[in-house]
């Protein structure tokens, strides 16, 4: 198709669903902690229905109940509170596991009565059926064409003609079945040799023969429905236009866009997000990755309560929701520009679904780190010397005042990625060193240096203590003595902190004050150069 017309087919197509209101879900399934690819998910869905104006929904699909996990939900609701990505309806929505909307219940264990009946709807329409293999029987068919050779035996269009079924068993076997409490499945009837088509936003056109694809079960005896029936039922009855979700889900699409034919509904639109890939680009990021690679891959740290397992998060690594999030929006997306720092709602405004890549993202623990030193300098001093003394106040047990915190925050900063960086940097300006460098003694410290300390002491002893006229006495010191920078910088610090790291020594020895200052360099004199 040419261009132009394809303009003009995506403007009518536009053009006609504009009167349908844009309205997304994130529905994770609570088998455990919510990973990091799971966040950009929902990060997408949030961001894609703010900036038209939509509804962001969180459905928890937790029809799976072998792999439930005991507090997953709970975590992802605090995850997604943590990012600032706000669900309109759904769960946590109004307190804690609170289910609240127009369509509620939105936990899908809880909207078990409803599926029923879409299944009967597909039965009565002859496009699903009653199945009544054991799993002992399928097991056996399973062996049986492994040993022949074919080890992805399916249930499909082909091999259904020789199962135990509705469309084998004569009628009244069925209904026998049925009311002797044999074991049952639903399972959907594939058209045979049919091409299932759908427009992808992120991927194109997506075309698949429906020989590829097999009877998956819809709903199961106990009246439990599987993911693909409960998540296409939900979607249309939550009335979701655009389906925004993991390239992990292509696979199950046609699927769904066959369902939504056989019910009559209207399709929503579909977008498979990219993968996120290790930093080495080989293969999906996983769960384990973290442990493996020495970063998280969650958002939060995790504990599960039945196996004690633990998993580490971005927050209490010390990222900045705001860094966390920014950093996850640019796996995937970038706005077209050379801005890359956004805030939440910059994000909003720059989103565009349609500029998503195809091609899997990289993860890069680097990168993720510098989006976070870049929100931490862009920080409201205010904001900042507020985390800054409550971090001090944790670490060290002191309580510093503000015009303390700035000053510290102004010689950390350049060298910090995280709050944590700025408390952590410098426990030197909170307790006298208890030892000092032995390599810098060695080579630094001596029989003259801690004459030149006393005599600095002393010059000092004049002035106002700020790092101006510490370092103005300090220079005319040298100029005066004909000493260099090096035979009375490195003994200076490490007389004051203990190490010679670090930003402006005056810039430190004005925090630390006169008094401390002067213990310091007597402690470190009578240490190294003993009487
Ligand atoms: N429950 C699926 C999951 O855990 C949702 C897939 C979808 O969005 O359709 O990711």
């Amino acid at each position: 198709m040419g261009v132009s017309r394809r303009r003009i087919f995506a403007y009518l197509k536009n053009f006609i669903m504009s009167d349908r209101r844009v309205r997304v879900r994130f529905a994770p399934s609570p088998t455990g902690p919510l990973h990091m690819g799971g966040v950009r998910t929902a990060l997408y869905n949030y961001l894609f229905a703010k900036k038209l104006g939509g509804d962001f929904l969180l459905r928890i699909e937790d029809t799976d109940q072998a792999r439930f996990v005991p507090g997953a939900e709970q975590y992802i609701v605090d995850a997604l509170a943590w990012c600032g990505i706000s669900p309109d309806e759904g769960i946590g929505v109004g307190g804690r596991l609170a289910d609240h909307g127009p369509h509620a219940p939105y936990r899908q264990s809880d909207r078990k009565p409803i599926y029923r009946q879409y299944a009967d709807q597909l039965l009565a329409a002859g496009h699903a059926y009653f199945a009544f293999d054991t799993p002992e029987e399928l097991e056996a068919i399973r062996e049986r064409a492994k040993s022949a050779g074919n080890p992805n035996w399916q249930y499909n269009s082909i091999t259904r003609t020789s199962m135990k079924n509705g469309l084998t068993l004569p009628e009244d076997e069925v209904s026998r079945l049925l009311a002797s409490g044999h074991p049952y499945v639903i399972r959907v009837k594939m058209p045979r040799n049919e091409e299932v088509k759908f427009e992808d936003r992120i991927r194109s056109w997506v075309s698949v023969n429906t020989l590829n694809l097999d009877d998956k079960v819809l709903l199961k005896g106990d009246g439990m429905p599987t993911y693909h029936l409960a998540n296409v039922v939900d979607d249309h009855l939550m009335e979701i236009s655009h389906v925004i979700r993991g390239e992990e889900w292509l696979p199950s699409a046609p699927l769904h866009v066959l369902l939504y034919r056989f019910f009559g509904w209207e399709q929503p639109e579909f977008a498979h997000l990219p993968l996120l890939l290790r930093p080495d680009g080989n293969g999906k990021l996983s769960k384990r990755d973290g442990d493996r690679l020495g970063f998280p891959v969650f958002p939060l740290n995790w504990v599960n309560e039945e196996t004690h397992e633990t998993a580490s998060g971005y927050r209490e690594r010390g990222f900045y929701p705001s860094g966390f999030v920014n950093m996850l929006a640019f796996l995937g997306w970038n706005p077209g520009t050379n801005q890359e720092i956004f805030t939440l709602d910059e994000l909003v405004e720059a989103f565009s679904i349609d500029k998503v890549h195809r091609a899997g993202a990289r993860f890069d623990f680097e990168k993720a780190t510098w989006f976070n030193q870049q929100h931490l300098r862009q920080r409201s001093p205010e904001v900042l010397v507020e985390e800054y003394r409550a971090g001090v106040q944790a670490e060290y047990g002191i309580a510093v005042s503000e015009d303390f915190a700035a000053k510290a925050i102004a010689l950390f900063l350049d060298r910090a990625e995280f709050v944590s960086d700025l408390v952590g940097a410098a426990p030197y300006l909170f307790a006298r060193p208890d030892a000092y460098e032995p390599q810098t003694v060695a080579k630094k410290w001596t029989s003259e240096s801690g004459s030149h300390l006393g005599q600095l002491v002393a010059l000092w002893e004049a002035t106002d203590y700020r790092e101006e006229s510490l370092e103005a006495a300090f220079k005319a010191f040298l100029a005066d003595s004909g000493l260099g920078f090096g035979a009375v910088g490195p003994v200076l610090r490490l007389a004051i902190a203990g190490t010679t790291q670090g930003p402006s020594i005056f810039g430190v020895m004005e925090l630390i004050g006169r008094l401390e200052c002067e213990a310091r360099v007597a402690q470190a004199v009578a240490q190294l150069s003993p009487a």
